[in-house]
């Protein structure tokens, strides 16, 4: 299959204050059009600075990044940063006008040179990102979630051919931050735009996006897609930023019946099985947490502490002595 190029780092490379350990070294990426790629790593992994290269508001040391072949202008060069077919979005909502209604701040992004348009195309969007109610009040009596999606509609409204997120969905309720996430997959899928996100939320990344990347200390260390990569990440970083799994050394995987001939062994919740054996009761509840549909069962052995996802509630309280089975593991 032949190649186009759309959005490319090649061997980018951008420190700040010339010191290695910051900004991101030697990145080379290539963003799918029409897809939701997701960035994570750690807190001061890179994510920022990344997305800040690839849109052209920042420029690299070295390397280059290039849109539909073409090498991207920095700050230096354009007068205002960022590329014209993109648009990003970041927690800070700075650039919406407190004093205006939603619904003029989206509006006043398209020309009156056509005023139908503008206004269906206005309401097209207060719509979509469920704000429509909203539409004649003042943004400064907005939250912060409200806010946000204020923020993306405005940034759509334009029609860029790359939404670049940089944590936006940070101050949204979680009731409402699922439904936010699925408008811009509908939009993705109904208008083939392109969305970098950038995210330490496992569960957003994991629903929302195509690909992950994943990015530590400025340099990526893997990528592929969600399912590939929650079940077998290659590094134990990736393991436990998708997942709260908990991280054994050999010794403690032994009190779990594992015999490991690697270092480390990383379990999650939903592997750990609670069984009872009339025989071994070498584990103890120490605490049952009620989720919801679900309970985590914290339970304990010879000072090790272990999570257990249990979907069959009120089955364990505290003191229990129980066995457990591991359904499955991952080794490093
Ligand atoms: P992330 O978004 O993953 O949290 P950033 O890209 O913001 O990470 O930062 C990566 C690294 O670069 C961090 O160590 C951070 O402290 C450093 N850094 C980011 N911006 C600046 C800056 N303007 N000046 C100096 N150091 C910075
Ligand atoms: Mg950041």
């Amino acid at each position: 299959m032949q190649h186009t190029s759309f959005l490319d780092a090649v061997s980018v490379t951008k420190n700040y204050n010339d010191k290695k350990a910051s900004g991101v070294n030697n990145i080379s990426i290539s963003i799918a059009p029409g897809k939701i790629t997701a960035i994570v790593g750690e807190s001061g992994s890179g994510k920022s600075t990344l997305l800040k290269l690839l849109f052209g508001l920042l420029s690299p040391d070295s390397g280059k990044v290039s849109f539909r072949g073409e090498e991207i202008w920095g700050p230096e060069i354009k007068l205002i940063p960022g590329h014209d077919d993109m648009r990003m979005v970041t927690q800070h909502t700075d650039d919406l006008n407190l004093f205006a209604t939603v619904y003029e701040n989206i509006a006043q992004l398209l020309p009156n040179t056509d005023i139908d348009y503008k206004a269906s195309e206005t309401e097209r969007y207060l719509k979509q990102l469920n704000i429509y109610k909203l539409k004649d009040k003042r943004v400064a009596d907005l939250s912060g979630g409200e806010k946000q999606r204020v923020a993306i509609a405005r940034s759509l409204i334009t029609k860029p051919e790359v939404l670049l997120l940089d944590e936006p969905f940070n101050q949204v309720d979680a009731s409402f931050r699922e439904g936010l996430q699925q408008n811009i997959r509908t939009i993705v899928q109904e208008t083939g735009l392109t969305v970098i996100l950038v995210s330490h939320d496992p569960a957003e990344v994991l629903s929302m996006a195509d690909v992950l990347v994943v990015i530590k200390d400025g340099e990526i260390v893997e990528s592929g897609t969600p399912e590939d990569l929650f079940r077998k990440p290659e590094m134990l970083y990736t393991a436990q930023l998708l997942s709260n799994r908990t991280v054994l050394n050999k010794e403690e995987a032994l009190l779990c019946d594992i015999k490991t001939e690697k270092e480390t062994v990383a379990i999650s919740p939903e592997h750990v099985i609670l069984t009872s054996s009339l025989t071994r009761k070498d584990w103890t509840v120490k605490q049952v947490l009620f989720k919801g549909f679900f309970e985590d069962v914290i339970i304990e052995k010879d000072g090790l502490e272990l999570r257990a996802l249990n979907l069959n509630k009120k089955e364990y309280k505290t003191g229990d002595k129980i066995h457990i089975r591991i359904a499955q593991f991952l080794e490093y």
